[in-house]
């Protein structure tokens, strides 16, 4: 049997996509999933007959473990997308993108969404020039990142800095290099969003 150094590798192998849960193994050709994206097992390659509800459990289960979201706290933002005017499935990845750790990840300055979700829980960062160690926490437009003043000495923030220099983030991210500061200049559309993510399929999950 298949053995594992890492049981966040395990979940992108079940799902058979990168789920990018690790800081510096994902984009290397060392991920697990670029080496073999089946589950482990000697059954691990047989296709399984799977159903119309389990194909569109298995988007929310998939989505959920990306963005690193409790089942009860993703329902909520199910809710929260479904009132909000527009289509819900991008209301939903929408509210999911502009999370604290997604942020700060899509920035560049962290390696993953678990060590965003680490540095924000130790007071690393400031939002509007306030403390704010709540992960999910989500921003609107207009608001401004930056690590706490005391942080910047420490190793993941120089790293994180040294990422964002280097690093393509998304558009509707800005990054100001001499004042140490990210801002939010636009709201994430759905096309922004480049995982494989078929979010009709959890809008059909939840409209059962
Ligand atoms: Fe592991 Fe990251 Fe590759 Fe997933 S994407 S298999 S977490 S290295």
């Amino acid at each position: 049997m298949a053995r594992y150094k890492d049981s966040v590798c395990r979940l992108c192998r079940r799902e058979g996509i990168k789920l990018f849960l690790k800081a510096t193994r994902c984009e290397t050709a060392k991920c697990a999933i670029e080496k073999r994206a089946y589950a482990p097992g000697q059954h691990g390659q047989r296709r399984k007959k799977v159903t119309e509800y389990g194909i569109q459990l298995r988007e929310k289960q998939k989505v959920r473990r990306v963005y690193g979201v409790l089942e009860k706290q993703f329902r909520k933002y199910f809710a929260i997308a479904d009132r909000k005017k527009g289509v819900t499935g991008e209301n939903l990845l929408q509210n999911l993108e502009l999370r604290f750790d997604n942020v700060i990840y899509r920035m560049g300055l962290a390696g993953s969404r678990n060590l965003a979700r680490q540095l924000i829980r130790h007071n690393f960062f400031l939002i509007n020039g306030k403390r704010v160690n709540i992960p999910s926490y989500i921003l609107k437009k207009g608001d401004v990142f930056e690590p706490a003043e005391k942080k910047l000495s420490k190793h993941p923030i120089k790293t994180g800095l040294d990422n964002v220099r280097n690093h393509s983030f998304p558009q509707w991210l800005a990054f100001d290099q001499e004042k140490n500061q990210g801002l939010v200049q636009s709201l994430p559309m759905r096309e922004d969003i480049t995982l494989p993510i078929e979010e009709q399929l959890i809008v059909e999950l939840y409209s059962r």
